[in-house]
């Protein structure tokens, strides 16, 4: 029996939002002080919830269960975006250290609860830093290179950190699931009225550059009829975005037109060139491909007529599917609780997509108030963060007794 007890479970959320807290919300982007300290803070609750803890060199902190040779993993990470908000991350860790904590408390069993806080999910370095390095996925070249936007390099802060632990790699023989809770950072669980999203897979992405040539003339004297406008062509390819698209479409699609401009950018220049970025996002890859071959033959439709447009894939994510059998386990233990709940694929991109390669690996999303995520404003009801414990303890439990 896993009994997580509530009280216990909000007040060491609320601890962790003091490290680096900003207003109503939290700035503890990875490898700074403020990281650093709340990962030490957490290796010793794990430490007294009964836990082996170690702490690796890139600031991953994993507790291990005792005693056992198997273990389902739970967990997600506690670096934010700058003046992010206190959940994004910290809610599933603390529901790994609660949900730990209550599994030795309720007896054990001879498959253990481990936990894990990942590094540097927000990408401030490198994204999903901790996941991607616990199943080999990142080498030490990518390490080297990478560098934040303000070009501070990834080994430096390594080497601030201070921390020397080898990384923490995952062992498929030990580790048999992987779940992760997150905030929904949207707003349909809201909407719907429901306590948790099971999530189906994590979405693929499929990113564009489009751009244009023309030619600089006079906007005053050249006439209509003469120009060889840049802008033109790609306005034509958004509305035709907002009208294919829209019709495409599941219902899970989003779609955004993030970035357009004109050169040289003056009101009486006719452009010469011109630039858009189009993201689409979905979680069937085979109408990732129809958009994509949609946008395509507009751009080529537009070329007979006149234009010269090209276009470069700058992005291209795979849809990760989480596991199947761990999904009906959390629809269970919802049901069991009788909570409401929907299956919704995840829009945003998390821990849970490279842990699945490897191993079965399910996630839960709870509502975010309004909607709203990655800004202080950032916040979910207690009774919400609660009934969201409550699914995955149940959810592991289940785990546990059937693969016992
Ligand atoms: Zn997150």
């Amino acid at each position: 029996m896993i009994a997580i007890k509530p009280d216990r479970l909000l007040a060491d959320l609320r601890a962790l939002a003091k490290f680096g807290q900003y207003k109503t919300g939290v700035d503890r982007i990875a490898f700074s002080p403020q990281d650093i300290e709340a990962r030490q803070w957490l290796a010793l609750r794990y430490r007294e919830a009964g836990l082996e803890a170690s702490i690796d060199r890139f600031g991953t902190v994993y507790g291990a269960a005792p005693g056992v040779d198997k273990a389902i993993l739970i967990g997600s990470h506690t670096d934010t975006v700058p003046c992010g908000g206190w959940l994004d991350g910290a809610m599933g860790v603390i529901y790994g250290l609660e949900i730990a904590r209550a599994a030795r408390e309720g007896g054990g069993s001879a498959i253990g609860v481990d936990t894990v806080n990942f590094q540097d999910e927000e990408g401030t370095y490198l994204p999903c830093l901790g996941s991607r390095a616990m199943i080999g996925a990142v080498d030490e070249a990518a390490i080297a290179g990478a560098q934040s936007t303000d070009g501070r390099k990834l080994t430096d802060a390594i080497a601030g950190a201070g921390l020397t632990g080898e990384p923490r790699r995952l062992d498929p023989r030990r580790q048999v699931a992987f779940l992760e809770a997150h905030i929904e950072q949207g707003p349909r669980l809201e909407h719907s009225g429901n306590k948790v999203a099971i999530i189906t897979g994590i979405v693929g992405i499929r990113r564009l550059r489009v751009v244009s040539e023309g030619r600089a003339d006079h906007a005053g004297t050249t006439p209509m009829g003469m120009r060889n406008d840049a802008l033109t062509p790609l306005l034509r390819l958004g509305t035709f975005v907002a009208d294919r698209f829209t019709e495409l479409a599941s219902s899970d699609t989003v779609w955004n037109i993030g970035r357009i401009e004109a050169t040289p950018g003056a009101a009486n220049v006719v452009p010469s060139g011109a630039q858009l970025s189009l993201e689409f996002r979905d979680p069937d890859v085979d109408l990732l491909s129809q958009l994509e071959k949609a946008v395509a033959d507009e751009i080529a439709r537009l070329n007979v007529a006149g234009a010269r447009v090209t276009s470069e894939m700058t992005a291209r994510l795979a849809p990760t599917p989480m596991d199947g059998g761990i999904a009906d386990t959390f629809e269970r233990a919802a049901r069991d609780l009788k909570f409401g709940y929907e299956r919704m694929p995840s829009g945003a991109g998390h821990d849970a997509m490279f842990l699945a390669t490897k191993i079965p690996s399910g996630m839960i999303f709870v509502p975010s108030i309004g909607g709203r995520s990655h800004d202080i404003a950032e916040n979910t009801r207690d009774e919400d963060i609660v009934a969201g414990c409550q699914v995955m303890a149940r959810a592991a439990e289940l785990l546990v007794r059937g693969r016992a």
